[in-house]
C-alpha cells in the first residue's frame, strides 16, 4: 500500500482508523490515501510501536483492520468507553407499558424486521441520590445505569459510558411507528433543537421539561453516544438484523421536533454513524406525524426546522 493508492481497501483502512479514534475530519473515508490518511496512519503506527516506513507493510494494515473490524470488543477498548450491561435484569413492573407485551412477557421481534436505529435525546439530565448510589455499591455510573432501566430504549448514553439496557429484540415503545423496525438510542440530557438558539425548546415541545440551561454535549457525551451507536449496530447485525438506516425521533413524531437536536445529529450521526458505521440517513422520510430532517441539521435537510 502506498501514498496515493485508491480503492475499497483504502476505504476499509480509513474506516478502521476512524474507529480507532484517528479522525479524518476533512476527507473522511473517501477511499483515497492522501495526506490526511497518511498522517493518521503514521500516528497509528507510532502510537502502536510500528516502525514507520513510506511503504506500509501488510502486517500493520492487517493487524489494524482485523483488530478493528472483526472485534468490536477491541474497538471498544480503543475508545475506552465502558458500558453497563443490564439486559439480564428484569423489566421493572412499573414500566411494562413501555413495551409490547403478550402473556405477561415482552414481545421479541423477528430480527429481520429491524433495519435501523432511532436516535433520541432524553430531554432531561438524569441524576441519582445518595441512596441510589449506595444501592449500586457506591458506583455512581452504575446507579445512573440502573435508574434509566425505566427509560424506553435499548441503550442510553451518558458522559463517558452507556448502558445495554434491554435485549435488542425487545419490542420497545420509543418512537411511534418506528418502534417495530428500529433500535432506540437515548442520549442523556436536554439539548436545544438548534445549536445557535438555546431557547428553541422553551417555545416548543420540550417546554415542560426545560429548566434553565441545557446540557453541554461534552466530548465524553459524544464519545459515549458513538460507542453506544456502534454497539447497537454491531450487536444488532450480529443477531441478524439488517441494520442500514438511522432516524431522528423527530421523523416519527410531531411533538418531538427537537429530538435529538442539531448537535447530536451532526456530531454523532453525520460525523460518525454515516461515515464510520456505514449507516444511511433518510432525510425526506417521515412516518405518522413526523417531520423531515431540517436544513439546519444536515446539508441534505428537506425542510426548515
Ligand atoms: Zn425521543
Amino acid at each position: 500500500m502506498r501514498y496515493g493508492d485508491k480503492g475499497k481497501h483504502i476505504r476499509e483502512l480509513q474506516v478502521a482508523l476512524q474507529r480507532a479514534g484517528y479522525e479524518l475530519p476533512t476527507f473522511g473515508a473517501d477511499g483515497h490515501l492522501g495526506d490526511e490518511t497518511w498522517e493518521a496512519l503514521q500516528d497509528f503506527a507510532l502510537d502502536h510501536n510500528f516502525i514507520w516506513a513510506p511503504e506500509i507493510g501488510d502486517s500493520l494494515v492487517s493487524a489494524m483492520v482485523s483488530q478493528m473490524q472483526e472485534s468490536p470488543e477491541a474497538a471498544d477498548n480503543l475508545l475506552r468507553i465502558p458500558s453497563y450491561d443490564l439486559q439480564e435484569e428484569p423489566v421493572p413492573s412499573t414500566v411494562s407499558r413501555k413495551f409490547r407485551m403478550r402473556g405477561g412477557k415482552v414481545v421479541r421481534r423477528a430480527v429481520s424486521a429491524v433495519d435501523g436505529i432511532t436516535i433520541h435525546q432524553t430531554g432531561v439530565q438524569f441524576g441519582v441520590n445518595e441512596r441510589q448510589i449506595e444501592a449500586a455499591g457506591g458506583d455512581e455510573r452504575l446507579a445512573l445505569a440502573k435508574r434509566v432501566k425505566k427509560v424506553a430504549a435499548h441503550s442510553v448514553s451518558f458522559d463517558g459510558f452507556y448502558t445495554k439496557s434491554y435485549p435488542l429484540d425487545f419490542y420497545i415503545y420509543h418512537a411511534g411507528l418506528l418502534n417495530r423496525k428500529t433500535l432506540g438510542l437515548e442520549v442523556d440530557g436536554l439539548y436545544s433543537g438548534l445549536m445557535d438558539d438555546p431557547d428553541t425548546e422553551v417555545r416548543e415541545d420540550l417546554a415542560s421539561l426545560w429548566r434553565g440551561s441545557p446540557t453541554e454535549l461534552t466530548e465524553g457525551r459524544v464519545k459515549a453516544a458513538k460507542a453506544a451507536l456502534r454497539y447497537l449496530v454491531d450487536e444488532g447485525r450480529k443477531l441478524g438484523m439488517p441494520i442500514k438506516y438511522i432516524y431522528a425521533h423527530r421523523q416519527s413524531s410531531a411533538t418531538r421536533r427537537s429530538d435529538p437536536g442539531e448537535e447530536i445529529w451532526r456530531k454523532v450521526v453525520l460525523e460518525y454513524g454515516v461515515p464510520v458505521l456505514g449507516l444511511e440517513t433518510r432525510p425526506a422520510f417521515t412516518i405518522g406525524t413526523g417531520r423531515p430532517i431540517p436544513d439546519e441539521w444536515d446539508p441534505d435537510g428537506q425542510a426548515p426546522y
